[in-house]
């Protein structure tokens, strides 16, 4: 249960540092991911990236 609230919180952040990326960089090609993890570290970046890969991406897509 705890393991999943904290996958819950993860992924917010992950949604937060992910937007606040396109502010600098727009697509999510390498240099977007290099930028993510610059200013939201690996954690969040690679947790971004699986969510992509497995499809469960959060976000609007414009
Ligand atoms: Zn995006």
């Amino acid at each position: 249960m705890r393991c999943h609230i904290k996958l819950l919180v993860d992924s917010l952040d992950s949604l937060l540092i992910h937007e606040i990326t396109h502010d600098f960089v727009l697509g999510h090609g390498r240099d977007f991911y290099r930028k993510m993890e610059e200013l939201g570290g690996k954690h969040l970046c690679d947790l971004d990236k699986n969510l992509f890969e497995e499809g469960r991406w959060l976000y609007i897509k414009f």
